[in-house]
């Protein structure tokens, strides 16, 4: 009898973020093929990230683990391919299973590919134009230039490999688009959008920083003040004042962010289309994601790692016509450990023990658990390495978010050794959404901050990672 089990389309960008797809009502562009996955299902409203930066998100999702279990804590820690991930135990129930694109956990013996029928990957970050690819081989694989643009190219490997597939089975494909990471270099076909236009700026484009902990003054990743030649193609007017580096350095670096997402949303609408031609839309699970939020010049920054919304927040939608009811929308807490249970869930996979996320296939139904997770545990390990980022761990809530900046580099690789005197900072989201104030020493948060400082710490526990020496109770 033929496997019914349903075939899973996993596609992930690389830094992008919710506020720049508009179903999610972006102020800025327009993403009509993404938004055709959201309508024919589900968006989430509430997907996070549990380390904002790519190589340990990409670690969470394919292991259903924290980083510090994973030990994939920085991008300086390229995965350990014995490690058991979704793609291996479906591809063990009888799946294909592929990945085309960025991987980013590493390339070398130990550390490429594995559990995949076929797949070929970037090298590292990989190049937006004539990139390398390595394909699987002996010995790690086989480097190879291939001549055109990265989100192409990375579809045409996509459709070549659908289009060879075996018919009588199920499969597993990952896309995983290395738009658009920086820096943001367009297409032909999209390098003309926006030419005569101001794009909106965020509401905290000119964010001074007062009111924070010190970390986000030292922060830096500010458009137009800390970019280069390579962000906004040209030289930097010398002479400008930091505002006015800020407002045009915004317009240069938004304008390419944007037509390089144009460029994904294409890519998709091929896709998509490709499913609608060969008759699987109904039976296959499509997701779309990214490994974690940006700043969209919010905060006047660049980049991601803080634990604050626009970073901290990964776009998530999903249309399995089986089972998801369209335009439909979920608010709960979900988080990228949780993906692979989702999958394994679908597919009638037992997800194994150390697996550390959930799976969240009730809310497909349009259903919570009563025990589904109030709060959420993050941690960013890789201190002050690349934008002057401190490591922090926090807890966030609907309504609260508690972030600790230890700002130490306790011997991660790639994390800088010095250490700073840590810092706390407590948000009321519903008060503050653009998180500007911290009210940590606020007398009218007397309560909350010990009953969250309690709750961090029993998170912590929970997933069995280590509090900072000096955070006591
Ligand atoms: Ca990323």
């Amino acid at each position: 009898m033929a496997d019914s089990r349903p075939n899973i389309i996993f596609i992930m960008s690389d830094d992008h973020a919710a506020h720049a797809m508009s179903c999610y009502g972006s102020r800025i562009n327009r993403t009509p093929n993404l938004d055709r996955i959201a309508e024919g299902g589900m968006r989430f409203d509430n997907c996070f990230c549990t380390n904002s930066i790519c190589t340990p998100s990409r670690a969470a999702i394919l292991t259903g683990t924290y980083n510090h279990v994973n030990e994939v804590t920085t991008l300086a820690t390229p995965m350990d391919n014995r490690l058991t991930t979704y793609p291996k135990l479906l591809q063990q129930s009888g799946y294909q299973t592929a990945i085309f694109g960025k991987w980013h956990l590493g390339t070398g013996p130990g550390h490429c590919p594995t559990g995949f029928d076929a797949w070929s990957v970037l090298p590292g970050q990989g190049l937006y134009h004539n990139p390398d690819f390595i394909f699987a081989g002996p010995g790690g694989g086989r480097r190879r230039t291939l001549q055109g643009y990265v989100t192409d190219l990375i579809t045409d490997l996509t459709l070549e490999w659908l289009e060879a597939r075996d018919r009588e089975r199920p499969f597993c494909l990952m896309v995983h688009h290395k738009a658009p990471h920086r820096p943001w270099e367009p297409d032909e076909a999209h390098q003309h959008l926006y030419l005569n236009e101001q794009i909106p700026e965020p509401e905290t484009l000119f964010d001074d920083y007062s009111d924070r902990a010190s970390a986000a003054e030292a922060a830096e990743m500010r458009v137009g003040v800390h970019m280069d030649f390579r962000d906004v193609k040209c030289e930097i007017s010398p002479g400008l004042s930091e505002h006015e580096l800020r407002r045009w350095g915004y317009q240069r670096y938004i304008k390419d962010y944007l037509r390089v997402v144009a460029g994904i949303d294409d890519s998709v609408g091929r896709l998509l289309d490709y499913l609608e031609a060969e008759g699987l839309t109904e039976d296959t699970l499509v997701i779309y994601t990214s490994d974690q939020g940006f700043f969209l010049g919010d905060h006047g920054w660049y980049d991601k790692r803080f634990m604050y919304e626009e970073s901290l927040r990964m776009p998530l939608i999903l249309r399995y016509p089986r089972e998801v009811a369209s335009g439909s929308i979920n608010d709960d807490i979900v988080l990228n450990v949780d993906f692979p249970l989702l999958f394994l869930d679908v597919a009638e996979v037992d997800a194994p023990d150390g697996m550390q996320g959930r799976s969240f296939r009730s809310q497909l139904h349009g259903e919570t658990p009563a025990d589904w997770r109030q709060a959420l545990y993050y941690r960013y390990w890789m201190h002050k390495a690349h934008h002057n980022v401190y490591a922090h761990y926090g807890v966030r809530t609907k309504r609260h978010k508690l972030i600790y900046y230890y700002a130490d580099a306790l011997g991660q690789a790639g994390a800088i050794d010095e250490s700073y005197t840590p810092e706390w900072e407590l948000f009321d989201l519903e008060r503050d959404p653009y998180e500007l104030h911290n009210v940590y020493s606020d007398p009218a948060y007397a309560d909350t901050v010990p009953a969250l400082t309690e709750l961090l710490h029993q998170l912590q526990a929970d997933v069995g990672d280590t509090r900072y020496a000096l955070d006591v109770d």
